[in-house]
């Protein structure tokens, strides 16, 4: 659910839990995480934002039970480094970016990569790695441009652009 620079979404997981996350822009110096004690002011900060919204779905705040800050930080759009001899960076190391549905994916995918091209590469392994890393890069490098768009718009004053951003074609 969008609102005006803030959603709602709710995902269900194991052992009938609902995992729901208050998404809007703060300033990074908040508590990081929420002591029993200080559930209800956090929850009532929480009500307090989303005042007005329907209460079926104001009830996810009422019936949480714990609250934990997970402030977004992310690397640079197309973030690159000069290649170092005999070592690499893959996953969030190499291309954190908003959590969109990209970022496990596309670690699991060079982990795998990455072990084939130094299996079957050339003689020196340390060539297969700068290829890899020349791949990994362009690729990584739509996903973060996609990924950093989606978040603008996602979190963003037109709540229309949100959905709309999920009729978008995604990049291979
Ligand atoms: C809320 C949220 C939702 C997400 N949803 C999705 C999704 O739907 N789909 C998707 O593809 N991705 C999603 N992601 C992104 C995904 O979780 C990450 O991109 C992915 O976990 C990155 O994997 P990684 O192995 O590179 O890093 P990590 O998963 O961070 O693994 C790094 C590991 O190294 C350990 N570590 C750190 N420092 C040291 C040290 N000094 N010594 C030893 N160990 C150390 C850490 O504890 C950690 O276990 C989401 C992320 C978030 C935050």
């Amino acid at each position: 659910m969008y609102g005006v620079n803030r959603a709602l979404v709710a995902q269900r997981s194991s052992g009938g839990h609902l995992k729901v996350y208050a998404q809007f822009r703060a300033p990074l110096d908040r508590q990081a995480t929420a002591t029993p004690a200080d559930v209800e002011t956090v929850r009532s900060g929480l009500l307090a934002l989303f005042d007005g919204w329907a209460d079926p779905v104001l009830d996810l705040l009422r019936r949480g039970t714990a609250f934990v800050r997970r402030p977004l930080h992310v690397l640079p759009v197309s973030h690159t480094w000069p290649h170092v001899r005999g070592v690499t960076l893959l996953g969030d190391a190499a291309h954190l970016m908003p959590p969109l549905g990209a970022g496990a994916n596309l670690a699991l995918l060079e982990g795998a990569e990455l072990a084939e091209a130094v299996v079957a590469g050339p003689a020196d392994p340390d060539d297969a790695v700068r290829a890899f890393e020349e791949r990994m890069w362009a690729r990584a490098g739509r996903w973060a441009q996609l990924t950093t768009a989606g978040l603008e718009r996602l979190v963003s004053a037109d709540p229309a652009e949100a959905l709309a951003l999920f009729d978008q074609v995604q990049p291979s």
